[in-house]
């Protein structure tokens, strides 16, 4: 399972409270310790003074027992390292030469040692004074060492460990919560998500969503409208339909009118196959969209041939419209589909010869350039004026809806067009003058490129 914020947060709190107290533990003790050890040092060092003010050498060294207050331990060692006086010992003890604070209080005046004491937890400070007859002066006191510091601290730290314990634990859950909540407040209102990002880390995210959701949107919006146009598309060519069936079903029609009756239900049948059959591909087309497999399908594809063929199969169209259709060119290839590719030929000529005029010319060329492969559609028919050029594209419009049905026109050709490109990665550009004439551009990138 995966972790949750709020114990992210306990870990880290815990790790960074626990850490910090055993630091300044560690720390505090150890300063606390050097300060404990230099006064002890300082005091010892008082005591010595006193003392050798207050002895005098020339008398019995017994003397010293009334001195310093009884609260440390006195030695007297001569210069060869043997003790004169010790107010603890009760026999001889061993010769001292050979002990840091003496050797330093012979050679320096004053010497200092700490040893670990017989007594657990306790260490032995000593001060060493070297007299003026050379002899030296020892106090020595027990006091409690590093380790008995840190031992009466333990407690401490232990409490202070349970609290920061119980403090994270409160903390992390307040934090979480307070991280945690506006995030889910963000997402329990994705409409408006936008308004209230809570933090700045999220902006990206919300912009992504909030760029999903107005694609849906007008996604939908499309939707409805294809739906509602495709709807009265269907119904204008089905209603004379059924209005010249029922004409010669109730017998109203006279025998001489029956046969344009059924050539014009043959007519509109053939434009409602014709709709339908876009309809389809349009939608195919769609679906194929979300196939991000489609381009595995893709294949090289001689453009040249596509317009070539094209072009023979629409050569009698041209020639009813007395237009000269040809193609120009060389074997060019590019990665796609030859289906779509034929189909998009095919609209874009097909536009090309029905809103040309008499005497007029349309020319396919196919050529490489350096930015890509361009297939181009000629033609100096009507031309489209500058306020529609943007929306030629768009399903079901038209600039002259009659005329655009007069000539078996769907109104989707474009937009079948359009989405083809956009499969091959292709662009298209359009140029157009009123009365002058189309030029139409699919630049596909090179197929090494692709
Ligand atoms: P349609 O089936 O009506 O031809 P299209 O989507 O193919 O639909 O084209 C949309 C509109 O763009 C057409 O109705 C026509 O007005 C205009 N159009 C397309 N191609 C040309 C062209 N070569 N010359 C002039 N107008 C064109």
């Amino acid at each position: 399972m995966r972790q949750s914020i709020k114990e992210k947060i306990l870990c880290h709190l815990l790790a960074i409270g626990l850490l910090s107290i055993l630091l300044t533990a560690i720390l505090s003790a150890a300063m606390f310790y050097r300060a404990f050890v230099q006064q002890i040092r300082q005091e010892l060092s008082t005591v010595a003074q006193e003392i050798s003010t207050a002895y005098d050498p020339l008398s019995d060294p017994e003397q010293l027992s009334g001195l310093g207050g009884g609260a440390v331990r006195i030695t007297l060692i001569s210069s060869d390292g043997t003790v004169r006086y010790d107010n603890t010992a009760n026999g001889a003890l061993e010769n001292h030469l050979t002990r840091p604070e003496i050797q330093q209080a012979l050679a320096e005046g004053a010497g200092w040692d700490q040893r670990t004491s017989d007594t657990l937890g306790y260490s032995t400070y000593y001060y060493a004074l070297r007299l003026e007859n050379g002899e030296v002066l020892r106090v020595a006191m027990d006091a409690q060492d590093l380790y008995a510091v840190y031992n009466s601290a333990l407690p401490a730290v232990a409490i202070s460990c349970g609290l920061i314990l119980l403090l994270s634990g409160w903390l992390s859950l307040f934090l979480s919560r307070r991280l945690v909540q506006p995030i889910e407040q963000m997402a329990g209102d994705l409409e408006h998500i936008g308004e209230h990002i809570p933090y700045r880390e999220l902006e990206p995210f919300a912009r992504t969503i909030q760029q999903d959701q107005q694609n849906r949107k007008s996604s939908e919006k499309l939707r409805q409208e294809f739906t509602a146009n495709v709807s009265h598309e269907l119904k204008t060519p089905l209603t004379s339909i059924s209005g010249y069936a029922e004409l010669i079903a109730s017998g109203m029609a006279k025998p001489e009118d029956v046969r344009t009756f059924a050539e014009k239900i043959q007519r509109e049948s053939g434009r409602l196959l014709t709709l339908i059959g876009d309809i389809i591909q349009l939608s195919e087309l769609d679906s194929s969209d979300e196939n991000p497999q489609l381009s595995d399908r893709f294949e090289p594809v001689d453009l040249m041939e596509v317009a070539q063929e094209c072009v023979n199969t629409l050569q009698v169209n041209a020639q009813k419209a007395y237009v000269t259709l040809l193609a120009e060119g060389v074997s060019t290839f590019v990665q796609g589909d030859r289906g779509m590719l034929m189909e998009l030929c095919t609209n874009l000529c097909d536009n090309a010869i029905r809103y040309n005029r008499a005497g007029g010319k349309v020319v396919v060329r196919v050529h490489s350039l350096p930015e890509g492969v361009q297939l181009q559609v000629m033609d100096n028919g009507i031309g489209i004026p500058p306020e529609h050029q943007q929306r030629v594209f768009e399903r079901f419009y038209r600039v002259d809806k009659s005329r655009s049905k007069a000539t078996g026109g769907t109104g989707l050709g474009l937009a079948i067009v359009k989405h083809i490109s956009m499969l091959h990665g292709a662009k298209i550009t359009l140029e157009s003058q009123e009365g002058k004439g189309t030029v139409i551009k699919v630049l596909f990138p090179h197929r090494d490129r692709h």
